[in-house]
């Protein structure tokens, strides 16, 4: 029993730090698996859970560490383990199973068709993205992960339980239906993981994050810290994840201006230093709108319009606060082409 309970912490020690696959090749003492694509990724596995090590070490020699910037997101991870540990996995595995018979081409595992599924997949994470800041019930599952007041790379473990299985199924679907080749959305879900923790690095070890010429054509821990500001300027911008040709195409690509620095989190009023409010704040938040709502169709509005959508018209949603502060700015209105919500406030009243 006390051996089994060591066994379990063992493994969730491993794999916490991304050392399966090592530890598989030491023990096997098959090293030349270590030139392989698989013995690649085994050796990247455990970077980012190392670099949150160096950044907590280098926080509390400087004194600047503060337990409640990581407690938060520590204790989303754990609960996550036991609750969405598998669903994601069987989520993925369904699209796959159900979908791959309707693909519009079919594309095998070479560079050129690599490049083609990243394009695919970066655009399946612009809808998901998108929807989940859109949609006020997508943004229950979202928020979770946009509430801690600063940056650092724990913060890419904070999300709701069910936002991965969500993403995974928009996600996988659309890549399936694109024809993209399982074994390479597999190794694209990789490179996008990787690169989807390493944009929270802290500023603790990178205080200026544009990454040079890069910040021009990729999507840079900069842009992603935009992404995480409150600030009306950066709200609801750069969607995408490492290629930012989608926020480019739909006028979303905002960059880290050196007049507005970010401030972390949501507008809304919060304990971030709270779990409970953290993980479930949102959902609370909406069920009491929904609750006050008068009439089955501003019901049904505040379920599917913009968070910050009000049945009294008073709206408070991004794209109104951006606006202005773009105009306070004196910037030009790139957002315009921004695709616009279904015009719900259409339907006809129930
Ligand atoms: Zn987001
Ligand atoms: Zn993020």
């Amino acid at each position: 029993m006390i051996t089994h309970f060591f066994e379990i912490v063992y493994h969730d020690f491993i794999s916490f730090w991304g050392l399966n696959a090592l530890v598989e090749i030491f023990r096997s003492g098959q090293y030349e698996k270590l030139l392989t694509l698989e013995g690649i990724k085994a050796c990247i596995f455990p970077i980012l859970p190392f670099l949150l090590l160096i950044e907590i070490i280098r926080a509390a020699v400087y004194k600047r560490f503060k337990i409640e910037d990581y407690k938060v997101p520590f204790l989303i991870f754990v609960f996550n383990r036991f609750v969405g540990r598998f669903i994601s996995i069987a989520a993925i595995s369904f699209c796959i199973g159900a979908l791959s018979k309707y693909a519009v081409i079919s594309t095998g595992f070479t560079w050129y068709w690599l490049v083609y599924g990243y394009i695919a997949w970066e655009f399946s994470h612009f809808i998901y993205h998108f929807l989940a800041h859109k949609v006020r019930l997508f943004w229950c599952l979202h928020a979770s992960h946009h509430a801690p007041e600063s940056m650092n790379l724990s913060v890419s473990y904070a999300h709701f339980f069910l936002e991965g299985p969500y993403a995974d199924v928009i996600r996988t679907s659309i890549c399936i239906l694109a024809g993209v080749n399982p074994p390479l959305l597999f190794l694209i879900m990789f490179i996008d993981g990787t690169w989807g923790t390493f944009i929270h690095i802290g500023e603790n070890i990178m205080k200026d994050a544009r990454l040079g010429v890069l910040n021009r054509f990729i999507l840079t821990p900069s842009h992603h810290r935009v992404h995480h500001a409150r600030n009306p300027l950066y709200m609801d911008t750069n969607f995408c994840n490492l290629l930012n040709i989608w926020d480019r195409l739909f006028g979303t690509l905002q960059k880290e201006e050196h007049h507005t620095p970010v401030v972390y989190g949501v507008t809304r009023k919060i304990n971030p230093t709270n779990f409970w409010d953290v993980y479930f704040g949102e959902i609370v938040f909406l069920v009491r709108d929904i609750a006050g709502a008068p009439g089955l169709k501003n019901k049904f509005l505040y379920l599917f319009m913009p968070p910050g959508w009000s049945h009294t018209g008073e709206h408070k949603t991004a794209k109104i606060m951006r606006r202005q502060a773009l105009q306070e700015n004196d910037l030009p209105e790139e957002n315009d082409d921004e695709p616009e919500m279904m015009d719900l406030e259409k339907i006809p009243a129930v």
